[in-house]
This record gives C-alpha cells, sequence and structure tokens, in this order.
C-alpha cells in the first residue's frame, strides 16, 4: 500500500482516483457500510426514488478543471435547481426576487422602483458595517422582507438568534432585481443521470483501489488503526480534526439534520423538489420530494406514490453526524490550535469538510482534493 485514504467521501475518493491513477496502491477506509460519504443515496424500496440519504445534493460549479474531472465519472441532467418558501399560508419564489418582492407587497414595481422601495427600507443599517446576520439581512433587503423570510428561518436552521450569527452566512443567497429564480449562480449544474452512488461507485472502479468499508480508523481491534498506521504510510485523513486529536483542544461545534421520510400514496405531494417553510411555527425548515429532481425518470417512478422528507436541525452532540460547522468564535481559535497539532503530525494529510472543519460544497470538496493531489502528494 502506497497510501492510506480515511473516508470514501468525494475528496477521499477524488484523491484515491488520481493516485490509483498515477499507478499508486490505495486502500480507502470508511467506517459508514457504504462508499460516498455525505453524497450517497439509495433508491427508497417501495417506489425506486432515489433519494439522497444525507440530505438533498445539487451539483453545481463555475470551476472548468472540476466540471471536466467530474464528467469522465458520470453525464449530468439539465435539471435546474429552484426553491420556493412558505410564508403564512402563502407560497413565495426564492431567492429573493422581483417575484418575491412583488408578490410580498401586492405590487408591480419595476427593477428600479423595487431598489428604491428596498433601499428606503434597508436604510437603518449599512451591509458594509453590518455586526451580524440579522444587521446584514435588513441592510439587503429591509426589515418587512427580513422578518418575513430569513428571520424565522434562520433561527430554526441554527438554533440561534441571528443577531448572534455572523453576517456571512446570509451572503450565500443572493437578492435580485430581475424575475431570475435560479438558485444557484454558476455556469454549470445538474444531477448524476444515473445517481450519485453509481457515480462513487465508478471514481473507486480500479484495480489500484481496495475498498475496506465498516472500518473505523480509531478502532485499533482493525489493522489499519491510526497507531498502527501513522509514520508507517502517508495517511489522507478526512474524518473530524477533533476526534483525530481525541479532542485535546475542545470539541469543535457543528449542526446535524434529522430526515423524517415519509411515502405518500399520491402522485404528487408539493409540485417542485424543495419547499422551505419560513414561519417559527411549523418546526421543521423544509420538504425535499424527491421525484422532482428526476423529472426525465417520470417514465420509471411511481405516479401514485412519492416519497418526502422533512428536515428538522438542531446542534449536535458527538453521538450524532456533523453536517454544518456553527464556527463560533471558540470554534474558530479551537481550529487554529488544530492545525498546529496538524503540521505536527508525519505524514498526515487532513482534507475534507470534517477534516477541515470547513462547509465545503461538493465542487469545492473535489478541487481542493485536486489541489492537494497535484501540489502535496503527486
Ligand atoms: P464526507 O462526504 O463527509 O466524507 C467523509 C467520510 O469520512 C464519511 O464517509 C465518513 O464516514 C468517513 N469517516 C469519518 N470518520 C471516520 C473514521 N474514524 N474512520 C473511517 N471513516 C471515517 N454539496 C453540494 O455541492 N450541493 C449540495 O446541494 C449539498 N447539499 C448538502 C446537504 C447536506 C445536508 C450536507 C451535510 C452537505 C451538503 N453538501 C452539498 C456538501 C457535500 O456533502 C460535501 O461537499 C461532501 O460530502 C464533501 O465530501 P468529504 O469527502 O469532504 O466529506
Ligand atoms: N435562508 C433563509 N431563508 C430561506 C433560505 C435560506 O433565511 O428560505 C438563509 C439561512 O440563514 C441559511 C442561509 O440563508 O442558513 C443559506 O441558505 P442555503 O439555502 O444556502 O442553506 P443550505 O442549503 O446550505 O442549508
Amino acid at each position: 500500500m502506497d497510501l492510506l485514504i480515511v473516508g470514501s467521501g468525494f475528496f477521499g475518493l477524488t484523491i484515491a482516483e488520481r493516485a490509483a491513477a498515477a499507478g499508486r496502491k490505495v486502500t480507502v477506509i470508511d467506517r459508514r457500510h457504504h462508499i460516498g460519504g455525505n453524497a450517497y443515496s439509495a433508491n427508497e424500496p417501495e417506489t425506486g426514488i432515489e433519494v439522497h440519504q444525507y440530505g438533498a445534493h445539487l451539483f453545481h460549479t463555475s470551476n472548468p478543471t472540476v466540471w471536466e474531472y467530474v464528467n469522465r465519472f458520470t453525464d449530468f441532467t439539465s435539471y435546474v435547481h429552484r426553491v420556493y418558501t412558505t410564508h403564512k399560508g402563502v407560497v413565495f419564489p426564492l431567492p429573493i426576487n422581483l417575484g418575491t418582492i412583488n408578490q410580498f407587497f401586492q405590487a408591480a414595481y419595476t427593477p428600479d422602483q423595487a431598489k428604491a422601495l428596498v433601499h428606503e427600507l434597508a436604510g437603518e443599517f449599512d451591509a458594509k458595517d453590518a455586526a451580524n446576520l440579522e444587521e446584514k439581512g435588513i441592510a439587503l433587503i429591509g426589515r418587512p422582507l427580513y422578518e418575513a423570510f430569513i428571520r424565522d428561518y434562520t433561527a430554526k436552521q441554527w438554533q440561534t438568534d441571528p443577531k448572534d450569527l455572523p453576517a456571512e452566512v446570509i451572503s450565500r443567497l443572493p437578492v435580485r432585481y430581475t424575475y431570475d429564480n435560479r438558485y444557484f449562480n454558476d455556469t454549470w449544474e445538474g444531477l448524476p443521470v444515473d445517481g450519485y452512488t453509481a457515480w462513487l461507485e465508478r471514481m473507486a472502479d480500479h484495480p489500484n483501489i481496495e475498498v475496506k468499508l465498516s472500518t473505523d480508523y480509531f478502532d485499533e481491534a482493525q489493522p489499519l488503526n491510526k497507531k498502527a498506521t501513522v509514520g508507517q504510510v502517508p495517511v489522507v485523513y478526512t474524518g473530524p480534526v477533533d476526534r483525530y486529536f481525541d479532542y485535546a483542544e475542545g470539541e469543535l461545534s457543528w449542526r446535524t439534520l434529522d430526515f423524517e421520510q415519509e411515502v405518500l400514496p399520491i402522485g404528487d405531494f408539493q409540485g417542485t423538489s424543495v419547499m422551505n417553510y419560513a414561519d417559527a411555527d411549523v418546526p421543521y425548515t423544509r420538504i425535499h420530494e424527491f421525484k422532482h429532481f428526476h423529472p426525465e425518470r417520470a417514465d420509471r417512478y411511481p405516479t401514485d406514490k412519492t416519497v418526502v422528507v422533512r428536515e428538522y436541525s438542531r446542534f449536535a452532540t458527538r453521538a450524532d453526524e456533523p453536517y454544518y460547522p456553527v464556527n463560533t468564535a471558540d470554534d474558530r481559535s479551537g481550529l487554529l490550535a488544530y492545525r498546529e497539532l496538524a503540521k505536527g503530525e508525519s505524514e498526515v494529510y487532513f482534507g475534507g469538510r470534517l477534516g477541515t472543519y470547513q462547509y465545503l460544497d461538493m465542487h469545492m470538496a473535489i478541487g481542493s482534493a485536486l489541489s492537494m493531489w497535484n501540489n502535496q502528494l503527486a
């Protein structure tokens, strides 16, 4: 074995694939019973509808190197992601755009009129100086739209008052003065034609790659554990960085999600793939209806059944799946301390979402793995 990779998510598999193509012998271990990390999907048995097992995953990128690379393993459908939100029993388009603004104010504003109105409503804060998410949200769209679509959704999603969240969180969400309601701004987007798992399996399909599932790196009863391998073989580690050091510098905080899945005896529940729920009196943040991710599979999917998944958000304990880094000030100083410890590890490379404590979209995880391969490992 020339290289041991801990974690078979997109980061680990990209390194494995590149190393195998360069003639290296690679072993990938994962504590889960399947490959693919959080991008893993499986067909719901009763309906055959593909369900992303760790929450809906939409592929999008503007990086030509990543786009060329991923197309070696899968074709993509022409799916374009659009999200709607329900507020006080009425459905509005997201991200906030001219359609949302006109529907909310029961008006027919032109782009310039809408900009002037929002400018007037947003006057109490300046986006450049916003000290927290609430101030940034109000500075971007004004208090009425902020309170309707952002405040309670964000409080549900982060279980934290938006006044205590960093302003950057909201920067992910664009505000548009046109009727364009594409959720992503990227050059390319789509879903893997034959599903995420087929794509992930193709990345691992090489005689130089051995995959061992249900194998935990910290389990000393299995031979490829931390004690037995560090210093003996180069290791790419994509698990949680605080776990690697046995939480020596404290635990980094994460949000986790609970998914409540149901098969319903109807053809169409909500007419779209993702419906957000903006109000505080609805306990979940959104409902995913998975058949709508693949309209091109209409002839294969049942017309009288559908799969819906309600998503609930909360703080993670050690026993939960870590999904989103919370990134408090304590987390940021903890992370710096772990980075110092990481420098002292002989030939251990920390990567991916958990290994770097960073929210990475799939294209970012793949892009950073390609860089690590080219710059440090090749
Ligand atoms: P992961 O996929 O988390 O893989 C890490 C692997 O390491 C896991 O399989 C884990 O089991 C394994 N591991 C951990 N500890 C150990 C251990 N001790 N021993 C052995 N194995 C171990 N990205 C998008 O581009 N679009 C989206 O729409 C999108 N939606 C998302 C929705 C949710 C709810 C979440 C959580 C993420 C979403 N992402 C999305 C991000 C995407 O999941 C990540 O970019 C991708 O998973 C990163 O891959 P990774 O390899 O870094 O981590
Ligand atoms: N957001 C919101 N209302 C919505 C959708 C998003 O307030 O209906 C805010 C919320 O603070 C969220 C951020 O915008 O954390 C980023 O949203 P995104 O949809 O990118 O979150 P993700 O899909 O990663 O959970």
